[in-house]
């Protein structure tokens, strides 16, 4: 009997596999990190034999720890870290290079180098991205450019180009699937988001030959099958998408409006627009968010480097706390409007800044100012850089109807209860926060006929606390002020005021 569904979330520092029942109850989780590979400054690398070899030994675990054969898996799912680019040979399956990770920022001058405002706004309007080392063209093209042979190779119709999802799929299936889907095509700067297809013009522009392409596919279809020696038997597979719209289907955002936000290391809000894809004005960017039957959803989406990040150097760069577990009862008595304002800019700000200059600074500090506050100014920057994405949404004529929370971040009532007393709006946090995981599953699950419809899976979805906003509007309106007065600080610290 086929009763549970597989999912595979591989991320940027760790893999893992995780099973659901046929409700999306979480059964059982297998995780592995991998070491990351840093060759010289701004670059990051993953080696592939890791990728692979750490989603296989968490399923293989997964199963054997839970005494449960393949057969018994009624579909597996794949989500991932987004625009990691591998380029491998289509014969052997050896990649040429290790992944390029999307963090990694050795094209940054190539980009610089292109950069016109014709280029950026064919970009924007073609892919809905911005023209950035981030994505993965740039990186493909570095591939092809630096190592021995391989553009030749690539003029041959040799060469794979995959991110990782379409590269375990080639590993699972034993090298006979070469696919993606359209929300990881979406992050690639080749692939037209209107017309769902790779698209020609852009091809040209970054000098990649059409042939290494991976197939579009649906976020929930037929992936192929893996190969038996894998797992004892075959198992379907039959969801894809990159982590964070995974996240947004694990959370059943299926309506326009709904919003999901995940609060790890750094932070991704993504907005669901419906079926138009809608071009922002205030630089957050336009990407597939799923694609079911043929019909793409789109969703608006915006990113802050540093949420979790921030906790991580009160902890271990200041020492201020054992671990970040222990900020909500330090904070727990410190009045929201402390007037102390941490900007962590420590790697310039994102999302609707996009300010690569920026450093991190402490603002407001009295003789009273204690750990507490500085820990509670750490934890609020989350919360107001969340409300510059809502008015950078607002901005767009988008308002959120309910945001939908998950990542490490969430444990902490103080910081939700803070979110929705700055944002203004309710903010619900779910039973089960393995949301990526549980999205992957979901996808997967629509596929095989586990779940019938998109309506169903929304029922499933249970809150387990909803944050009401408290705050009365002028309080929130002058912290708020405040806030953007400390950005205005840290922007203008490159350019000291010569009076
Ligand atoms: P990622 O998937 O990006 O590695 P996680 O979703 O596992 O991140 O979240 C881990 C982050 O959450 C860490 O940066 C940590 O500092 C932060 N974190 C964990 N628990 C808490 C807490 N109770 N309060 C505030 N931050 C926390």
């Amino acid at each position: 009997m086929s009763t549970y569904l597989l999912a595979i979330d591989q991320g940027t520092t760790s893999s893992r596999a995780v099973l659901f029942d046929t409700k999306g109850q979480l059964l059982a989780s297998e995780s592995e990190s991998f070491t990351q590979h840093y060759p010289d400054n701004g670059w990051v690398e993953h080696a592939p034999t890791d990728l692979w070899q750490t989603v296989l030994h968490c399923c293989q675990r997964l199963l054997t720890n839970n005494n449960i054969n393949a057969s018994q898996i009624a579909a597996l799912g794949i989500t991932n870290q987004r625009e990691t680019t591998l380029v491998w040979h289509k014969k052997t399956g050896i990649p040429l290079y290790n992944a390029i990770v999307w963090q990694d920022r050795r094209t940054a001058a190539f980009c610089e180098s292109l950069a016109s405002p014709e280029i950026n706004q064919l970009l924007t309007d073609k892919t809905g991205l911005l023209l950035d080392p981030y994505f993965s063209a740039t990186k493909i093209r570095w591939i092809l450019d630096n190592v021995d042979h391989a553009r030749e190779l690539a003029e041959q119709g040799e060469l794979a180009f995959g991110t990782v999802d379409s590269y375990l799929l080639w590993q699972l299936t034993g090298g006979k699937v070469h696919a993606t889907d359209a929300t990881n095509a979406s992050r690639s700067l080749l692939f037209n988001i209107h017309t769902q297809e790779w698209d020609a013009e852009l091809l040209a522009l970054f000098a990649i030959p059409a042939s290494m392409l991976p197939q579009v596919l649906d976020s929930s279809a037929y992936f192929g099958e893996t190969d038996p020696a894998l797992f004892g038997a075959s198992i379907t597979i039959g969801g894809v998408a990159g982590d964070q719209q995974a996240a947004l289907v694990g959370h059943a955002c299926f309506e326009q409006g709904m919003a999901k936000s995940t609060y790890g290391t750094g932070c991704f809000l993504m907005l669901n627009t419906g079926k138009t894809a809608l071009k922002s004005n205030n630089r957050l960017l336009t990407t597939v968010a799923y694609r079911l039957n043929g019909v793409p959803t789109y969703a608006i989406e915006g990113s802050i480097f540093m949420a979790g990040a921030t906790m991580q150097w009160i902890v271990e760069g200041l020492k201020l706390l054992r671990h970040a577990g222990e900020s909500e009862a330090i904070v727990q008595h410190v009045p929201v409007d402390h007037g102390v304002f941490l900007v962590p800019s420590f790697t310039g700000l994102g999302a609707p800044y996009w300010d690569a200059n920026a450093r991190g600074a402490i603002l407001g500090l009295t003789r009273d100012s204690g750990i507490d506050t500085i820990v509670a100014a750490a934890l609020q920057s989350v919360g107001y850089q969340t409300k510059d994405l809502q008015k950078a949404m607002e901005k767009d004529g988008l308002r959120p109807t309910v945001l939908r929370v998950d990542g490490g971040m969430v444990k902490n009532n103080w910081v939700l209860s803070f979110l929705a007393d700055i944002l203004g709006a309710v903010v619900e946090r779910p039973s089960i926060t393995e949301t990526t995981s549980l999205g992957a599953a979901y996808l997967a699950g629509l596929h095989c006929g586990v779940f019938s419809s998109t309506a169903q899976l929304a029922e499933l979805w249970e809150c387990e606390r909803r944050f009401e906003p408290k705050m009365d509007s002028v309080t929130r309106n002058n912290l708020y002020t405040k806030w953007l007065h400390a950005v205005a600080q840290v922007r203008l610290s490159n350019t000291p005021n010569t009076l």
